[in-house]
């Protein structure tokens, strides 16, 4: 009797420990991401060989090896069959709904921005075509890796609409200049639009909304200072060109000072501030930029196209300023996604400082993740692949012609990938890209959205380039 009472409770015991541990919870995620070379971009730029990521709800909780699949349970697990698994990437300078324009007036004329952009901005932009032309512009960024966009234009709010149906983050600045524009009949009228922009706007998971004064030889010394002192108020971003012509300081009729040292002088250079180009700058400008923590946006690509000049990136590195990329608008490199960028930026650099060691490519996808966050102040949230932090993440398949051999992840992104490349695209949790197909937006009504504006915009295009032919 005491041992069928003893073995019965060494059974029950067993039992129950058997019962515990087939029953020992996994901790549930939303997706799992495993068998993939993880390229961290975090500040010991750690790559994970073979590694695993685990996502829940908008968020990174764990990144690792294998080990982690025994911790963590899910319905969705997305296999990278050794493809470069990287942090979205960030293009800090775009004017997207110009995509619609894109391929007009590439034949060599001398007085594009006259003779194309502001004709086709007068007469075709409107809301409509700014919504739709977003929604163009953000599956192909989606399509090609780019997780955030920040962005200069008119009609914010129907970009931010676009923006969030795609499904991509967009640091939206409403433009500010001293003409009447499409959205603003009064000079300046975009500052009180802005505001309108940012009230609505301040809180949502995907915007973050912004100033975008064109220029400081385009919005006067107390406009710069009003929005600065409401960028302060809002603690939002301000995005302007700076350095992009080699006569701004004439334009402003500076005597014995740049543009940057005008635009400290007002109090308007600080960490909220992104210059984009930055290409007409000496060595002082660089030390103020640092010294005031604004950032660069770098666009080598539309740099180079539109002839304006190679910017000094390299220094602006080594000095530790916040750099990003970016492609400008899509009159300007025609390209949206930051793959071809990507090469040029260390070419371009290689080229003007004669020296074939600078710009690695490590440093170029620090440039188009981790520095993008960085120039944008939202290096706390995206840029990098850290646990805590927003699941903005993309798949690189590297089983494509073009992606073998892959000695070096990194060399192989800048130097031979293209974004066709993209496997999948995660934005905030949420996946946005799958097997190369967005699940996001009908693709075939964006398809007949975009036939339609081309079709309208063809027939006025005929006549630029009639007037543009007399006058070249
Ligand atoms: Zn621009």
């Amino acid at each position: 009797m005491k041992n069928y009472l003893k073995n019965t409770f060494i059974l029950g015991t067993l039992f129950l420990f058997g019962c515990s541990s087939l029953t020992e919870k996994k901790e549930s995620a939303s997706i799992i991401i495993k068998n993939g070379t993880i390229l961290t971009m975090d500040k010991n730029n750690t790559v994970i060989e073979n590694g695993v990521i685990i996502i829940k709800n908008e968020k990174i909780i764990s990144i690792g090896k294998d080990e982690l699949l025994k911790k963590y349970s899910t319905t969705k697990i997305i296999d990278a069959e050794n493809g470069i698994i990287m942090p979205g990437m960030i293009n800090t300078h775009n004017h997207l709904p110009m995509i619609a324009f894109r391929g007009l007036g590439e034949e060599g004329i001398k007085n594009r921005l006259f003779a194309y952009f502001f004709p086709l901005e007068s007469e075709k932009l409107s809301r409509d075509l700014i919504y739709k032309a977003t929604v163009h512009g953000t599956i192909d960024m989606a399509l090609s890796g780019v997780t955030t966009y920040a962005d200069m234009y008119y009609h914010m709010d129907e970009m931010a609409k676009a923006t969030k149906e795609v499904g991509i983050r967009g640091v939206l600045g409403e433009t500010v200049i001293k003409y009447p524009v499409v959205d603003a009949k009064e000079p300046y009228g975009g500052i009180n639009y802005a505001i309108n922009f940012i009230e609505e706007y301040k809180n949502d998971e995907l915007i973050i909304p912004a100033f975008g004064p064109h220029a400081p030889y385009t919005v006067s010394k107390e406009k710069m200072q009003e929005i600065n002192s409401l960028s302060k108020k809002y603690n939002v971003p301000i995005m302007i060109h700076v350095g992009e012509f080699d006569d701004e300081d004439k334009r402003l009729n500076l005597k014995n000072k740049s543009v940057v040292e005008y635009m400290d002088s007002i109090g308007v250079l600080n960490e909220r501030v992104l210059l984009a180009h930055a290409i007409h700058l000496n060595e002082k400008d660089l030390d103020i930029i640092k010294n005031k923590k604004a950032s660069i946006a770098y666009n080598p690509m539309a740099n180079a196209k539109g002839a304006t000049g190679i910017a000094r990136a390299h220094e602006m590195i080594n000095k530790n300023i916040k750099v990003g990329l970016g492609t400008d608008g899509p009159m300007s490199s025609n390209q949206v996604d930051l793959f071809r960028t990507l090469s040029y930026a260390s070419s371009m650099q290689r080229l003007k400082y004669n020296d074939r060691t600078i710009m690695t490519p490590d440093l170029v996808v620090k440039m188009a993740t981790i520095g993008g966050a960085e120039a944008l102040n939202l290096d706390n949230k995206i840029g990098s692949i850290e646990s805590g932090k927003l699941a903005d993440i993309i798949i690189v398949e590297t089983k494509s012609p073009n992606m073998m051999p892959n000695y070096n992840p990194f060399a192989t992104l800048v130097f031979q990938a293209n974004s066709s490349n993209v496997e999948t695209t995660i934005v905030n949790g949420k996946i946005i890209v799958e097997n190369k197909k967005l699940k996001t937006y009908d693709i075939e009504k964006n398809r007949k959205q975009m036939k339609e504006i081309e079709k309208d915009i063809a027939d006025f295009a005929k006549d630029l380039a009639k007037k543009a032919k007399e006058t070249n």
